[in-house]
Protein backbone atom coordinates (compact mmCIF):
# COMPACT_ATOMS: atom_id res chain seq x y z
CA UNK A 1 0.00 0.00 0.00
CA UNK A 2 1.43 3.23 -1.37
CA UNK A 3 0.40 7.11 -0.18
CA UNK A 4 -0.06 9.89 -2.14
CA UNK A 5 -0.20 13.71 -1.42
CA UNK A 6 -3.77 15.53 -1.47
CA UNK A 7 -2.12 18.17 -3.46
CA UNK A 8 0.27 15.84 -6.19
CA UNK A 9 -0.71 12.51 -7.15
CA UNK A 10 3.03 12.00 -8.33
CA UNK A 11 4.57 11.83 -4.72
CA UNK A 12 3.87 8.46 -3.83
CA UNK A 13 5.49 7.26 -0.49
CA UNK A 14 5.32 4.25 1.77
CA UNK A 15 3.52 4.45 4.78
CA UNK A 16 6.42 4.68 7.02
CA UNK A 17 7.99 7.08 5.07
CA UNK A 18 4.13 9.28 5.01
CA UNK A 19 4.13 8.78 8.81
CA UNK A 20 8.04 10.13 9.42
CA UNK A 21 7.04 13.02 7.32
CA UNK A 22 4.09 13.67 8.58
CA UNK A 23 2.87 15.93 5.92
CA UNK A 24 4.04 15.94 1.72
CA UNK A 25 6.47 18.98 1.24
CA UNK A 26 4.18 20.48 -0.94
CA UNK A 27 1.51 20.93 1.65
CA UNK A 28 -0.83 18.17 0.83
CA UNK A 29 -1.69 15.26 3.67
CA UNK A 30 -0.84 11.46 2.54
CA UNK A 31 -4.03 9.27 1.97
CA UNK A 32 -3.59 5.60 0.83
CA UNK A 33 -3.88 5.26 -3.13
CA UNK A 34 -6.45 2.68 -2.45
CA UNK A 35 -8.64 1.49 0.47
CA UNK A 36 -8.17 -1.69 1.22
CA UNK A 37 -11.52 -4.10 1.57
CA UNK A 38 -12.90 -5.79 4.35
CA UNK A 39 -14.13 -9.05 3.51
CA UNK A 40 -17.17 -11.17 5.24
CA UNK A 41 -14.66 -13.21 6.75
CA UNK A 42 -12.27 -10.89 7.89
CA UNK A 43 -15.81 -9.26 9.70
CA UNK A 44 -15.99 -12.94 11.25
CA UNK A 45 -12.57 -12.53 12.71
CA UNK A 46 -12.26 -9.59 13.92
CA UNK A 47 -15.25 -10.26 15.75
CA UNK A 48 -13.82 -13.31 17.93
CA UNK A 49 -10.83 -10.75 18.50
CA UNK A 50 -10.11 -8.22 21.50
CA UNK A 51 -9.40 -4.41 20.86
CA UNK A 52 -5.93 -4.93 20.65
CA UNK A 53 -6.07 -7.59 17.55
CA UNK A 54 -8.84 -5.45 16.00
CA UNK A 55 -6.14 -2.62 16.17
CA UNK A 56 -3.50 -4.45 14.51
CA UNK A 57 -5.09 -6.12 12.08
CA UNK A 58 -6.78 -2.33 10.73
CA UNK A 59 -3.41 -1.11 10.73
CA UNK A 60 -1.64 -4.10 9.20
CA UNK A 61 -4.03 -3.78 5.85
CA UNK A 62 -2.73 -0.23 5.28
CA UNK A 63 0.88 -0.71 6.81
CA UNK A 64 2.78 -3.16 5.19
CA UNK A 65 5.63 -2.43 5.34
CA UNK A 66 4.62 -3.32 8.94
CA UNK A 67 3.45 -7.21 10.19
CA UNK A 68 0.62 -8.28 12.37
CA UNK A 69 2.83 -9.23 15.00
CA UNK A 70 4.52 -6.12 15.42
CA UNK A 71 1.45 -3.88 15.73
CA UNK A 72 0.21 -6.62 18.04
CA UNK A 73 3.53 -5.66 20.18
CA UNK A 74 2.79 -2.03 19.67
CA UNK A 75 -0.91 -2.02 20.32
CA UNK A 76 -0.79 -3.82 23.50
CA UNK A 77 1.75 -1.34 24.61
CA UNK A 78 -0.28 1.46 23.56
CA UNK A 79 -3.59 -0.02 25.20
CA UNK A 80 -2.09 -1.50 27.90
CA UNK A 81 -1.56 2.13 29.49
CA UNK A 82 -5.35 2.42 29.32
CA UNK A 83 -7.78 1.77 32.21
CA UNK A 84 -10.22 -0.36 32.45
CA UNK A 85 -10.91 -3.71 30.75
CA UNK A 86 -11.48 -2.33 27.36
CA UNK A 87 -10.42 0.86 25.87
CA UNK A 88 -13.28 1.65 24.12
CA UNK A 89 -16.11 0.28 25.55
CA UNK A 90 -19.82 1.10 23.84
CA UNK A 91 -22.08 2.11 26.37
CA UNK A 92 -25.94 1.45 25.68
CA UNK A 93 -27.93 4.24 27.04
CA UNK A 94 -31.47 3.67 25.44
CA UNK A 95 -32.77 1.92 22.32
CA UNK A 96 -30.95 2.32 19.59
CA UNK A 97 -28.59 4.90 21.11
CA UNK A 98 -24.98 3.98 22.36
CA UNK A 99 -21.79 6.17 23.34
CA UNK A 100 -18.41 5.12 21.96
CA UNK A 101 -16.14 6.08 25.14
CA UNK A 102 -12.90 6.95 23.96
CA UNK A 103 -11.42 8.16 26.86
CA UNK A 104 -10.18 5.84 29.10
CA UNK A 105 -6.46 6.55 28.44
CA UNK A 106 -3.82 8.26 29.73
CA UNK A 107 -5.14 11.63 29.23
CA UNK A 108 -9.05 11.12 29.29
CA UNK A 109 -9.63 12.23 25.98
CA UNK A 110 -10.17 10.20 22.66
CA UNK A 111 -6.57 11.69 21.21
CA UNK A 112 -5.49 8.99 23.37
CA UNK A 113 -6.47 6.02 20.86
CA UNK A 114 -3.94 7.72 18.50
CA UNK A 115 -1.18 9.10 20.15
CA UNK A 116 -0.19 6.08 22.10
CA UNK A 117 0.24 4.65 19.40
CA UNK A 118 2.03 6.96 17.31
CA UNK A 119 5.34 7.07 18.71
CA UNK A 120 5.60 3.27 18.23
CA UNK A 121 4.93 3.07 14.54
CA UNK A 122 7.04 6.62 14.41
CA UNK A 123 10.23 4.99 15.81
CA UNK A 124 9.69 1.90 13.71
CA UNK A 125 8.91 4.15 10.75
CA UNK A 126 12.35 5.91 11.17
CA UNK A 127 14.38 2.76 11.08
CA UNK A 128 12.19 1.29 8.31
CA UNK A 129 13.19 3.99 6.32
CA UNK A 130 16.69 3.92 7.60
CA UNK A 131 16.19 8.01 9.02
CA UNK A 132 19.05 8.59 11.45
CA UNK A 133 19.09 11.13 13.71
CA UNK A 134 16.59 13.05 16.64
CA UNK A 135 12.88 13.67 15.42
CA UNK A 136 11.43 16.90 16.62
CA UNK A 137 7.53 16.46 16.86
CA UNK A 138 5.72 19.97 16.92
CA UNK A 139 2.07 20.18 17.55
CA UNK A 140 -0.45 22.87 18.03
CA UNK A 141 -3.13 21.93 20.25
CA UNK A 142 -6.52 22.86 21.12
CA UNK A 143 -6.43 21.60 24.36
CA UNK A 144 -6.07 17.44 24.31
CA UNK A 145 -3.68 16.59 21.27
CA UNK A 146 -0.49 18.52 22.89
CA UNK A 147 -1.15 16.54 26.37
CA UNK A 148 -1.85 13.08 24.44
CA UNK A 149 0.88 13.58 22.37
CA UNK A 150 3.86 14.81 25.47
CA UNK A 151 2.10 11.75 27.15
CA UNK A 152 3.18 9.57 24.11
CA UNK A 153 6.17 10.69 22.99
CA UNK A 154 7.83 11.14 26.90
CA UNK A 155 10.82 9.50 26.73
CA UNK A 156 10.58 8.10 23.62
CA UNK A 157 14.60 7.99 22.37
CA UNK A 158 15.27 9.67 19.60
CA UNK A 159 12.54 12.07 19.85
CA UNK A 160 12.11 15.35 21.61
CA UNK A 161 8.31 17.39 21.20
CA UNK A 162 7.12 21.10 21.76
CA UNK A 163 3.82 22.06 22.39
CA UNK A 164 2.04 25.03 21.92
CA UNK A 165 -1.45 25.87 23.37
CA UNK A 166 -3.94 29.26 22.73
CA UNK A 167 -3.41 30.80 26.56
CA UNK A 168 -6.82 31.91 27.16
CA UNK A 169 -8.49 29.18 24.92
CA UNK A 170 -7.84 25.53 26.57
CA UNK A 171 -9.76 24.20 30.09
CA UNK A 172 -8.10 25.04 33.36
CA UNK A 173 -7.81 21.06 33.82
CA UNK A 174 -6.18 20.86 30.66
CA UNK A 175 -3.55 23.94 31.30
CA UNK A 176 -2.93 21.68 34.23
CA UNK A 177 -2.33 18.69 32.10
CA UNK A 178 0.24 20.11 30.35
CA UNK A 179 2.07 22.34 32.37
CA UNK A 180 2.93 19.55 34.96
CA UNK A 181 3.63 17.16 31.93
CA UNK A 182 6.89 15.02 33.28
CA UNK A 183 9.39 13.71 30.89
CA UNK A 184 12.95 15.14 29.47
CA UNK A 185 12.05 15.42 26.45
CA UNK A 186 8.96 17.58 26.04
CA UNK A 187 7.88 21.45 26.42
CA UNK A 188 5.30 23.17 25.67
CA UNK A 189 4.43 26.92 25.53
CA UNK A 190 1.35 29.23 25.77
CA UNK A 191 1.06 31.65 22.94
CA UNK A 192 -1.26 34.70 22.87
CA UNK A 193 -3.71 33.75 19.89
CA UNK A 194 -6.24 30.94 18.86
CA UNK A 195 -5.79 27.49 17.90
CA UNK A 196 -5.41 28.64 14.44
CA UNK A 197 -2.72 31.25 15.16
CA UNK A 198 -0.61 28.17 16.55
CA UNK A 199 -1.61 25.61 14.26
CA UNK A 200 -0.82 27.77 10.62
CA UNK A 201 2.48 28.97 12.44
CA UNK A 202 2.91 25.67 13.31
CA UNK A 203 2.35 23.97 9.37
CA UNK A 204 4.31 27.23 8.37
CA UNK A 205 7.49 26.21 10.01
CA UNK A 206 6.48 22.49 8.77
CA UNK A 207 7.03 23.54 5.07
CA UNK A 208 9.71 26.22 5.05
CA UNK A 209 13.10 24.60 3.82
CA UNK A 210 15.08 27.43 5.67
CA UNK A 211 13.89 26.80 8.78
CA UNK A 212 14.42 22.78 8.02
CA UNK A 213 17.87 23.33 7.51
CA UNK A 214 17.94 25.63 10.93
CA UNK A 215 16.76 22.33 12.75
CA UNK A 216 19.11 20.20 10.53
CA UNK A 217 22.16 22.14 12.08
CA UNK A 218 20.83 21.10 15.09
CA UNK A 219 20.44 17.78 14.22
CA UNK A 220 16.85 17.46 14.25
CA UNK A 221 13.98 16.56 11.73
CA UNK A 222 10.72 17.68 11.76
CA UNK A 223 7.44 15.40 12.35
CA UNK A 224 4.18 16.37 13.70
CA UNK A 225 1.49 14.65 16.05
CA UNK A 226 -1.57 16.23 14.98
CA UNK A 227 -4.22 14.29 12.97
CA UNK A 228 -2.41 15.37 9.38
CA UNK A 229 0.14 12.50 9.83
CA UNK A 230 -1.53 9.33 8.48
CA UNK A 231 -0.45 7.67 11.80
CA UNK A 232 -2.82 9.39 13.67
CA UNK A 233 -5.69 8.62 11.36
CA UNK A 234 -4.41 5.13 11.06
CA UNK A 235 -5.40 3.97 14.37
CA UNK A 236 -8.99 5.20 14.49
CA UNK A 237 -10.29 3.56 12.01
CA UNK A 238 -10.02 0.68 14.02
CA UNK A 239 -12.13 1.93 16.68
CA UNK A 240 -15.17 2.59 14.48
CA UNK A 241 -14.87 -1.17 12.70
CA UNK A 242 -14.40 -2.45 16.54
CA UNK A 243 -17.77 -1.04 17.30
CA UNK A 244 -19.60 -2.40 14.83
CA UNK A 245 -18.14 -5.66 15.43
CA UNK A 246 -19.27 -5.06 19.29
CA UNK A 247 -23.02 -4.53 18.03
CA UNK A 248 -23.08 -7.34 15.95
CA UNK A 249 -21.28 -9.08 18.92
CA UNK A 250 -24.08 -7.95 21.08
CA UNK A 251 -26.95 -9.15 18.67
CA UNK A 252 -27.91 -5.51 18.68
CA UNK A 253 -27.48 -5.30 14.65
CA UNK A 254 -27.35 -8.18 12.18
CA UNK A 255 -24.01 -8.15 9.45
CA UNK A 256 -24.83 -5.98 6.74
CA UNK A 257 -27.47 -3.74 8.76
CA UNK A 258 -26.45 0.69 9.01
CA UNK A 259 -25.20 1.57 12.08
CA UNK A 260 -25.05 6.19 12.00
CA UNK A 261 -22.31 7.72 13.66
CA UNK A 262 -22.69 11.38 14.96
CA UNK A 263 -19.21 12.81 15.38
CA UNK A 264 -18.23 16.05 17.41
CA UNK A 265 -16.02 17.31 15.25
CA UNK A 266 -12.73 19.85 15.36
CA UNK A 267 -10.35 19.34 12.68
CA UNK A 268 -12.51 16.64 11.02
CA UNK A 269 -9.96 13.99 11.80
CA UNK A 270 -12.11 11.37 14.16
CA UNK A 271 -15.25 11.66 11.54
CA UNK A 272 -12.68 11.02 8.64
CA UNK A 273 -11.66 7.57 9.98
CA UNK A 274 -15.49 6.78 9.92
CA UNK A 275 -15.85 7.57 6.72
CA UNK A 276 -12.28 5.95 5.57
CA UNK A 277 -13.79 2.93 7.63
CA UNK A 278 -17.05 2.65 5.90
CA UNK A 279 -14.94 2.81 2.11
CA UNK A 280 -12.97 -0.41 3.57
CA UNK A 281 -16.90 -2.04 3.82
CA UNK A 282 -17.89 -1.23 7.49
CA UNK A 283 -22.02 -1.00 5.95
CA UNK A 284 -22.94 2.87 5.41
CA UNK A 285 -24.90 4.45 8.03
CA UNK A 286 -25.17 8.31 8.01
CA UNK A 287 -22.02 10.36 9.49
CA UNK A 288 -23.48 13.33 10.67
CA UNK A 289 -20.79 16.07 11.53
CA UNK A 290 -21.74 17.98 15.01
CA UNK A 291 -19.86 21.26 15.11
CA UNK A 292 -20.15 24.01 18.48
CA UNK A 293 -21.02 27.71 17.99
CA UNK A 294 -17.43 27.85 15.51
CA UNK A 295 -19.88 26.18 12.71
CA UNK A 296 -17.97 26.69 9.73
CA UNK A 297 -18.14 22.39 9.02
CA UNK A 298 -22.00 22.77 9.50
CA UNK A 299 -22.33 25.69 6.85
CA UNK A 300 -20.11 23.77 4.46
CA UNK A 301 -22.24 20.76 4.56
CA UNK A 302 -25.21 22.99 4.17
CA UNK A 303 -23.59 25.91 1.47
CA UNK A 304 -21.03 24.12 -0.23
CA UNK A 305 -18.54 27.05 0.87
CA UNK A 306 -15.57 26.33 2.97
CA UNK A 307 -16.01 30.50 4.69
CA UNK A 308 -13.49 31.17 7.70
CA UNK A 309 -14.37 34.88 7.15
CA UNK A 310 -15.83 34.74 10.68
CA UNK A 311 -15.25 35.87 14.13
CA UNK A 312 -13.56 32.69 16.69
CA UNK A 313 -15.88 31.94 19.75
CA UNK A 314 -14.29 30.38 22.66
CA UNK A 315 -16.59 27.71 23.45
CA UNK A 316 -16.85 24.89 26.81
CA UNK A 317 -15.51 22.88 24.39
CA UNK A 318 -12.40 24.04 23.55
CA UNK A 319 -11.05 20.92 21.06
CA UNK A 320 -14.01 22.30 18.57
CA UNK A 321 -12.65 25.86 18.45
CA UNK A 322 -11.33 25.50 15.08
CA UNK A 323 -11.61 27.41 11.92
CA UNK A 324 -9.20 25.77 9.54
CA UNK A 325 -9.93 21.94 9.49
CA UNK A 326 -7.40 20.14 8.31
CA UNK A 327 -8.69 16.93 7.46
CA UNK A 328 -11.24 17.89 5.35
CA UNK A 329 -8.84 18.12 2.62
CA UNK A 330 -8.74 14.54 2.62
CA UNK A 331 -12.64 14.80 2.01
CA UNK A 332 -12.25 16.99 -0.81
CA UNK A 333 -9.72 14.89 -2.43
CA UNK A 334 -11.99 11.87 -2.51
CA UNK A 335 -15.20 13.39 -3.35
CA UNK A 336 -13.29 15.48 -6.40
CA UNK A 337 -12.56 12.28 -7.79
CA UNK A 338 -9.12 12.55 -6.50
CA UNK A 339 -8.34 15.51 -8.56
CA UNK A 340 -4.99 16.97 -6.72
CA UNK A 341 -5.07 20.00 -8.76
CA UNK A 342 -8.28 20.84 -7.97
CA UNK A 343 -7.19 20.39 -3.97
CA UNK A 344 -4.64 22.45 -4.72
CA UNK A 345 -6.47 24.82 -5.53
CA UNK A 346 -9.03 25.65 -3.51
CA UNK A 347 -6.77 25.14 -0.20
CA UNK A 348 -4.38 28.21 -1.73
CA UNK A 349 -7.90 29.68 -2.49
CA UNK A 350 -8.54 29.01 1.29
CA UNK A 351 -5.12 30.48 2.17
CA UNK A 352 -5.59 33.48 -0.31
CA UNK A 353 -8.95 34.17 0.13
CA UNK A 354 -10.53 32.66 3.28
CA UNK A 355 -12.80 30.55 1.37
CA UNK A 356 -13.34 27.81 -1.40
CA UNK A 357 -16.73 26.48 -2.94
CA UNK A 358 -17.31 22.79 -4.30
CA UNK A 359 -19.13 21.88 -7.00
CA UNK A 360 -23.53 21.36 -6.56
CA UNK A 361 -22.53 17.35 -7.74
CA UNK A 362 -20.09 16.81 -5.55
CA UNK A 363 -21.70 18.77 -2.73
CA UNK A 364 -24.77 16.51 -3.55
CA UNK A 365 -22.97 13.09 -2.90
CA UNK A 366 -21.08 14.13 0.46
CA UNK A 367 -24.60 15.11 1.35
CA UNK A 368 -26.03 11.66 0.94
CA UNK A 369 -23.62 10.46 3.67
CA UNK A 370 -23.03 12.86 5.79
CA UNK A 371 -25.35 14.86 8.07
CA UNK A 372 -24.52 18.14 10.00
CA UNK A 373 -25.60 20.11 12.78
CA UNK A 374 -23.93 22.67 15.59
CA UNK A 375 -24.95 22.95 19.23
CA UNK A 376 -24.63 26.75 20.85
CA UNK A 377 -23.17 26.99 24.72
CA UNK A 378 -26.67 27.36 26.47
CA UNK A 379 -28.17 23.80 24.37
CA UNK A 380 -25.01 22.21 25.07
CA UNK A 381 -25.79 22.61 28.46
CA UNK A 382 -28.95 21.54 28.53
CA UNK A 383 -27.97 18.36 26.91
CA UNK A 384 -25.62 17.92 29.68
CA UNK A 385 -28.14 18.09 32.13
CA UNK A 386 -31.04 16.54 30.19
CA UNK A 387 -28.54 13.07 29.81
CA UNK A 388 -27.96 13.53 33.36
CA UNK A 389 -31.26 13.59 34.56
CA UNK A 390 -32.39 10.87 31.33
CA UNK A 391 -30.10 7.95 31.85
CA UNK A 392 -27.96 9.36 35.03
CA UNK A 393 -25.18 9.49 32.57
CA UNK A 394 -22.57 12.47 32.57
CA UNK A 395 -21.58 13.92 29.31
CA UNK A 396 -18.31 16.26 28.84
CA UNK A 397 -19.20 19.24 26.58
CA UNK A 398 -17.78 17.40 23.38
CA UNK A 399 -19.92 14.39 23.34
CA UNK A 400 -22.77 16.68 24.77
CA UNK A 401 -22.12 18.84 21.40
CA UNK A 402 -23.29 15.64 18.95
CA UNK A 403 -25.46 14.66 21.73
CA UNK A 404 -27.58 18.02 20.72
CA UNK A 405 -27.18 17.67 17.14
CA UNK A 406 -28.01 13.71 17.98
CA UNK A 407 -31.43 15.17 19.26
CA UNK A 408 -32.34 17.52 16.13
CA UNK A 409 -32.15 15.13 13.13
CA UNK A 410 -35.08 13.69 12.09
CA UNK A 411 -34.78 10.61 13.12
CA UNK A 412 -35.07 7.41 11.72
CA UNK A 413 -36.75 4.67 13.80
CA UNK A 414 -34.86 1.51 14.31
CA UNK A 415 -31.70 2.68 13.53
CA UNK A 416 -28.59 2.19 15.97
CA UNK A 417 -26.53 5.43 16.32
CA UNK A 418 -23.48 5.41 18.02
CA UNK A 419 -22.45 8.57 19.77
CA UNK A 420 -18.75 8.97 19.64
CA UNK A 421 -17.65 10.25 23.26
CA UNK A 422 -14.35 12.19 23.15
CA UNK A 423 -13.50 13.10 26.61
CA UNK A 424 -14.16 12.58 30.45
CA UNK A 425 -16.38 14.84 31.92
CA UNK A 426 -13.54 15.51 34.55
CA UNK A 427 -11.62 17.38 31.85
CA UNK A 428 -13.82 20.13 32.10
CA UNK A 429 -15.63 20.04 35.18
CA UNK A 430 -16.48 23.74 35.96
CA UNK A 431 -19.18 23.49 32.91
CA UNK A 432 -20.18 20.07 33.71
CA UNK A 433 -20.46 20.78 37.51
CA UNK A 434 -22.75 24.11 36.38
CA UNK A 435 -24.91 22.23 34.00
CA UNK A 436 -25.79 19.90 36.30
CA UNK A 437 -26.10 21.49 39.29
CA UNK A 438 -26.10 25.22 38.60
CA UNK A 439 -23.44 25.71 40.82
CA UNK A 440 -20.36 27.92 39.44
CA UNK A 441 -16.89 26.44 41.11
CA UNK A 442 -13.84 27.92 38.95
CA UNK A 443 -11.38 26.29 40.74
CA UNK A 444 -10.95 22.68 38.85
CA UNK A 445 -10.16 20.55 41.51
CA UNK A 446 -12.81 22.05 44.11
CA UNK A 447 -15.23 21.15 40.97
CA UNK A 448 -14.25 17.64 40.51
CA UNK A 449 -15.09 16.94 43.89
CA UNK A 450 -18.24 18.87 44.08
CA UNK A 451 -19.23 16.97 40.80
CA UNK A 452 -18.03 13.57 42.07
CA UNK A 453 -20.12 14.31 45.22
CA UNK A 454 -23.15 15.41 43.27
CA UNK A 455 -23.31 12.82 40.38
CA UNK A 456 -21.10 9.89 42.15
CA UNK A 457 -19.33 9.28 38.90
CA UNK A 458 -16.08 8.29 39.33
CA UNK A 459 -12.71 10.87 39.22
CA UNK A 460 -10.69 9.33 36.30
CA UNK A 461 -7.65 7.88 37.85
CA UNK A 462 -4.95 9.99 35.74
CA UNK A 463 -6.45 13.31 36.63
CA UNK A 464 -6.31 12.36 40.00
CA UNK A 465 -3.29 14.27 42.24
CA UNK A 466 -2.58 16.66 39.52
CA UNK A 467 -2.75 19.32 41.49
CA UNK A 468 0.02 18.39 44.03
CA UNK A 469 2.35 18.03 40.73
CA UNK A 470 4.80 21.34 40.23
CA UNK A 471 4.44 23.05 37.26
CA UNK A 472 7.23 22.81 34.85
CA UNK A 473 6.35 24.79 31.68
CA UNK A 474 4.40 28.25 32.25
CA UNK A 475 5.75 30.63 29.31
CA UNK A 476 3.63 32.48 27.49
CA UNK A 477 4.52 33.90 23.80
CA UNK A 478 3.47 36.16 21.07
CA UNK A 479 2.51 34.07 18.17
CA UNK A 480 5.20 35.50 15.90
CA UNK A 481 7.73 34.26 18.39
CA UNK A 482 6.89 30.97 17.74
CA UNK A 483 9.08 29.76 15.14
CA UNK A 484 12.21 31.57 17.00
CA UNK A 485 11.53 29.68 20.10
CA UNK A 486 11.95 26.42 17.99
CA UNK A 487 14.99 27.37 17.18
CA UNK A 488 16.08 27.89 20.39
CA UNK A 489 15.11 25.10 21.96
CA UNK A 490 16.16 22.49 19.35
CA UNK A 491 19.59 24.82 19.37
CA UNK A 492 19.40 23.62 23.14
CA UNK A 493 18.83 20.08 22.95
CA UNK A 494 15.34 21.13 24.27
C1 LIG B 1 -9.85 16.70 19.30
C2 LIG B 1 -11.18 16.56 19.93
C3 LIG B 1 -12.36 16.60 19.17
C4 LIG B 1 -12.36 16.86 17.68
O1 LIG B 1 -11.78 15.84 16.94
P1 LIG B 1 -11.28 16.12 15.45
O2 LIG B 1 -10.58 14.89 15.02
O3 LIG B 1 -10.33 17.29 15.55
O4 LIG B 1 -12.47 16.44 14.64
C5 LIG B 1 -13.54 16.42 19.82
N1 LIG B 1 -13.59 16.22 21.16
C6 LIG B 1 -12.48 16.18 21.92
C7 LIG B 1 -12.61 15.99 23.39
C8 LIG B 1 -11.24 16.33 21.33
O5 LIG B 1 -10.13 16.29 22.09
Amino acid sequence: MKYVSTRNKERVVSGAQAIVEGISPDGGLYVPQQFPELKKADWEKLCGMDYTERAAFVLSLFLDDFCYDELLTFAKEAYGRFYGEDPCPLTKVDEDLFFLELWHGPTCAFKDMALTMLPHLLTASKRKIGQEGKTLILTATSGDTGKAAMEGFRDVEGTSIIVFYPSDGVSDMQRRQMITQEGKNVCVCAIKGNFDDAQSAVKRIFTSEETAAKLAESGYKLSSANSINWGRLAPQIAYYISAYCDLLNAGEIKFGERVDFCVPTGNFGDILAAYYAMRMGMPEGRLICASNSNKVLTDFFRSGTYDTRRKFVETMSPSMDIIISSNLERLLFEYSGRDDKLTAERMNALKAQGYYSVSEGELAKMRELFGCGSCDEEETAEVIADYFDEYGYLLDPHTAVAAGVYGEQEEEKGVPCVIVSTANPYKFPADVLEAVAQVREDDPYEAAKKLNEFSGAPVPQPLCGLDKKPVRFDKVIEKGEIENFVLEKAKGGL
